[in-house]
């Protein structure tokens, strides 16, 4: 199966995405685009992704997730191959994404905090900081509750998650669903 870029679509070779030996290629993102990024922003993608002290992935055009890093993984408890290609609703369990049509296509998406936040720093470049989003809102628990923060550089954004029932996350407001 040939595997390709997730944000510019060019075929990457042969995917590896099944194969089971160390040092695979789990790329998600083209020589290209990684350049690009490079160019646009002074550092690599990697680098910049490095540089934060929160749960962070990175977010396509169309949704999906092109990179986590490891704060991401662990409290996704997920290994990068479990998120990277995948749509946000598919990676955060978001109950609503298993519904017909899928993360960002059902009747509840239009209500989704982190879609919304994600897609207003998308298309106007402007960031967020610490918005309350609660997944799956008839679950009344401080799990299912995060702050999320966004910025974009080039064509892509950052998107910063912190869980609520962390001790550390002082919540700015009260949640309805949770608190
Ligand atoms: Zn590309």
């Amino acid at each position: 199966m040939q595997k390709a870029c997730v944000l510019c679509s060019r075929e990457m070779g042969r995917a590896s995405r099944d194969a089971v030996r160390p040092g695979i290629d789990t790329r998600t993102l083209c020589l290209g685009c990684e350049q690009h990024f490079l160019a646009q922003c002074g550092v690599s993608l990697d680098r910049y992704l490095k540089g934060f002290s929160m749960p962070v992935v990175v977010v396509a055009p169309d949704g999906r997730i092109v990179l986590a890093n490891n704060d991401a993984c662990e409290m996704l408890h997920k290994t990068p191959l479990q998120i990277e290609s995948r749509l946000g609703g598919d990676v955060f369990e978001c109950e609503y994404a298993r519904l017909p049509g899928g993360c960002g296509r059902t009747e509840h998406c239009k209500g989704c905090a982190i879609r919304m936040t994600v897609m207003d720093t998308m298309v106007t470049g402007k960031p967020h900081h610490a918005v309350r989003a609660h997944l799956n809102p008839h679950l009344p628990d401080r799990s299912q509750c995060f702050l999320i923060s966004t910025e974009k550089r080039g064509s892509i954004v950052f998107l910063g998650v912190e869980p609520v029932r962390d001790k550390s996350v002082q919540p700015t407001s009260a949640c309805s669903a949770c608190l």
